[in-house]
């Protein structure tokens, strides 16, 4: 099987209604390795190009992935499995994007090729949880630890406070 190209040509393939899957290792998204205990494992992915009824165009497909990030409890690692579905729609500016059908996220390129490893890392980061952990039955830490951490401020928790203030 030839290897994944890791830049396309997206108006070509949104032309031709191309697909693609294949797989790309998590050494290439170095954002997500901010977060991973190692580089092991690789993303799993289909996409299909084209254009949808009212011709917007468009990259549909999903993903897998399973890595390893710290848990936020104990801060051991703890294997995480993700899949997620893709659904872009490709603007060229920002009005157009206020213009998209809900659920289209939209995708930002005027021209030239298109790093399909930045795409997924961008999914991928935006579905993984904010505050990784093991289940409370799985986690090594302490009863100590637990009440700790449900205590502790994520930022979802300093915006929901933020609410109240009037
Ligand atoms: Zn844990």
């Amino acid at each position: 099987m030839a290897p994944v190209p890791q830049f396309i040509d997206l108006p070509l393939l949104i032309e031709q209604r191309g697909t693609i899957s294949g797989e790309f290792a998590l050494a290439l998204m170095p954002r997500l390795l901010e977060i991973t205990v190692d580089d092991s494992g690789s993303v799993w992915f289909e996409l299909a190009f084209g254009r949808d009824d009212q011709g917007i165009h468009c990259i549909t497909g999903q993903y897998s992935v399973s890595l390893q990030a710290y848990c936020q409890r104990c801060l051991n690692p703890v294997s995480l499995c993700q899949s997620g579905k893709i659904c872009l729609a490709v603007v060229t500016d920002r009005i157009r994007m206020q213009e998209l059908p809900v659920h289209y996220e939209p995708l930002l390129h005027d021209s030239g090729s298109l790093s399909l490893v930045m795409l997924l890392e961008d999914e991928i980061l935006l579905g993984l949880p904010i505050a990784p952990a093991h289940s409370i039955a799985e986690c090594p830490s302490d009863s100590l630890m637990r009440e700790y951490s449900t205590v502790r401020d994520t930022p979802f928790t300093v915006l929901k406070n933020l609410k109240f203030i009037k």
